[in-house]
């Protein structure tokens, strides 16, 4: 059965998550296709999603404006596969407040039982990298991109850690619903997009 992933097209990462999907499509040999998917009826057509870091106040707004934040919400909470990446994880999670301004009240799906910290390790300027572990899904290490990323700063009992930081969470898994702090389609590390496509693969069996 041939498999749809499709790449959140409102704002971010958008081009760099496409090409890491078909990069690992190909390598796996996996019958599918990547697609960047805007509206409800795109959506509404895809086995799994990746929401790519960039602006979440903007991806928010507008996904809201244009109908596909109610879509998504269902979607997800049906069982679909989601990659939230940075602003892709704040966007997931319910509750997200900014380490400067404090509450922001923007439109989240609040589908992850996770409290963000927006802009945890600073500004733009502050953006470094360094390796991190996500062990329990096989990948001991991985290099880790933070760009103005946030952190996690508090999990529900049912909600995995997959990786910290200097004691700051940076990566949760709750079913098929991931979220990174961490921009995993900026390095040539193919491994978590791997794990990813294996999963919404595994989910059309
Ligand atoms: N700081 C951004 C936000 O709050 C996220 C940054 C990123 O995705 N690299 O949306």
């Amino acid at each position: 059965m041939s498999v749809c992933i499709g790449v959140l097209a409102i704002q971010g990462d958008i081009q760099e998550n496409l090409l890491s999907v078909r990069t690992v499509l190909a390598d796996l040999g996996i019958d599918g296709k990547v697609i960047a998917v805007k509206t409800p009826h795109e959506i509404s057509q895809i086995d799994g999603l990746i929401i790519p870091g960039g602006e979440s106040t903007t991806i928010g707004q507008l996904s809201l404006v244009n109908g596909s934040l109610k879509i998504l919400k269902e979607k997800i909470e049906k069982g679909m596969p989601v990659l939230g990446i940075c602003a892709g994880m704040i966007m997931l999670s319910k509750t997200a407040d900014d380490r400067i301004v404090g509450k922001t009240n923007q439109p989240l799906l609040e589908i992850l039982d996770i409290k963000l910290e927006r802009n945890s390790f600073g500004r733009q300027r502050e953006s470094f990298e360094s390796d991190i572990s996500m062990e329990s899904i096989g990948i001991p290490k991985f290099n880790g991109v933070f760009i103005r990323a946030p952190s996690v700063s508090d999990v529900g009992s049912d909600v995995e850690i997959l990786s910290k930081l200097n004691e700051r969470i940076v990566a949760v898994k709750k079913g098929n619903v991931i979220g990174t702090s961490f921009h995993p389609e900026l390095t040539t590390d193919t491994s978590l997009h791997k794990y990813f496509v294996n999963l919404v693969k595994s989910k059309l069996n």
